[in-house]
């Protein structure tokens, strides 16, 4: 069923960009043999999922949807992809994304747009765009994506689906094509809150693979999923209602919130601070990490080599000019450029202070609240091709995202309502380090 939606609707939306037809059957037909004989019993068993571009597949295409990878099939399997193979998953195939996750639209991908299901003269959000989008156009029933600075909420948002960022350390990065390693971040792109939490069950666990991986006491989490907000306390952050936020979306989201305060929750505004410093912050740690994280891609161990060149040198430059698109490169500079000499201190330095003020401003907020709650982005989905000439409006729309990875926490985008246009809006839920299972309840008991 999942492939003959693919058929249907694929042409129009561009959500992947490897469909694993074949593969898919055969390996369904196997899960049937075993879900017969009582070998598999879990709740992803026989499920047909789709993994985001960037998460190594043994044996199939893994492009980052960039030029440069073009070539790519991986010889091994990322942990949290073959955790959910050996729970039964069925995989449908990879998602389109922004090329090497660095973008917010799916438009910067090698290998053309993913479209909004809803309106498909929208974008679907991104990075995780074609995850996203094959979820909420019901092209596979959950999704991976990896979240970086809002790369699993934001297109959530804007595709009307559940989307969460776990802790950081609490799923393997292991096969994760790094973009910025210290915020990094595999999480479930689901219908609703039940299956989120099922995904996250399964994917989640230490890993020796990954040396930032932690070892959490417990990494049970449907167990969240009862109805009670009774006495939870909400904190509002005034600064994330502020200047810049649609009307409609504020509205969305107030409205949402009354609804769990009329379930008994205390909610209650403050000012969490600092929030102007987000992005500044993130872009030049992000992109720092992935000037050094890219420098792998020269033609010589991975993917794309340029045809003809002279020498070693003009053989890297050639590969990664021809191979790299526009925004990656943009990075690429910015983060060699922060991390010169003579511009390390006043640039990443300072960035990694900003990061660590962060951090302490949600701690203190934390004393106070189980979780914070506020929008995922500022509009709903924008038009396809108004955001890409604008890099720095693009940037700024992730106002309300990257604060968690720089900060480690865990969050979580649902599904509140649509604007004028009928277009989703998404309400982001943000918990204090290991605290998935609050947002897990707090988001099915408004469910
Ligand atoms: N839009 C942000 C960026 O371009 C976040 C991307 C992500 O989370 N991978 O860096």
């Amino acid at each position: 069923a999942s492939l003959a939606q693919i058929d249907s609707v694929e042409s129009e939306v561009h959500s992947y960009v490897t469909i694993c037809r074949e593969e898919a059957l055969k390996r369904a037909d196997q899960v049937q043999k075993m879900i017969d004989a009582g070998e598999l019993t879990g709740p992803l068993a026989g499920v047909p999922v789709a993994i985001k571009d960037n998460m190594c597949t043994e044996g199939v295409l893994t492009t980052c949807s960039s030029k440069i990878l073009g070539n790519f099939v991986p010889t091994f399997m990322a942990e949290a992809v073959k955790r959910l193979e050996e729970a039964g998953a069925v995989i449908l195939g990879k998602t389109n994304m922004d090329e090497f996750a660095m973008g917010s639209t799916t438009e910067t991908s090698y290998y053309g747009v993913t479209k909004n299901p809803w309106n498909t003269a929208h974008v679907p959000g991104g990075s995780s765009g074609g995850s996203c989008a094959a979820v909420a156009a019901e092209e596979c029933f959950c999704a991976l994506g990896s979240d970086t600075g809002g790369s699993i909420r934001q297109p959530s948002a804007f595709c009307g689906v559940v989307g969460m960022k776990p802790t950081y350390g609490t799923v393997s990065r292991y096969g994760l094509i790094a973009y910025g390693s210290s915020l990094d971040q595999i999480g479930p792109v689901a219908k609703d809150v039940t299956d989120c939490a099922a995904i996250l069950e399964t994917i989640a666990a230490h890993d020796e693979k990954d040396s930032t991986s932690i070892g959490r006491d417990s990494y049970d989490f449907t167990s969240a999923l009862v109805e009670d907000v009774k006495g939870m306390k909400i904190g509002i952050p005034r600064d994330y209602f502020g200047e810049g936020l649609d009307p409609e979306v504020k509205e969305a989201i107030l409205k949402a919130v009354k609804v769990l305060e009329e379930k008994g929750a205390v909610v209650e505004e403050f000012d969490l601070s600092l929030v102007e410093y987000a992005i500044p912050a993130y872009y030049v740690i992000a992109s720092a990490e992935a000037s050094s994280n890219l420098s792998r891609f020269d033609g010589v161990k991975y993917g794309y080599r340029t045809a003809e060149y002279e020498g070693l040198h003009n053989m890297y430059k050639k590969s990664r000019s021809e191979g790299f698109g526009a925004e990656v490169k943009r990075r690429i500079m910015l983060g060699s450029f922060v991390l010169s000499s003579g511009y390390y201190d006043a640039y990443y330095l300072k960035a990694l202070r900003t990061k660590a003020l962060i951090k302490k401003a949600f701690d203190r907020a934390f004393e106070k609240y189980d979780m914070i709650i506020g929008p995922a982005a500022p509009t709903t989905a924008p038009e396809l091709g108004k955001s890409l000439s604008d890099p720095m409006k693009m940037y700024l729309s992730d106002v309300y995202t990257v604060s968690v990875n720089l900060a480690g926490l865990p969050g979580i985008s649902i599904p509140v309502g649509r604007d004028s246009k009928g277009l989703p809006i998404g309400m982001q839920m943000i918990g204090d380090c290991y605290q998935e299972k609050k947002l897990l309840q707090a988001a099915y008991t408004y469910e």
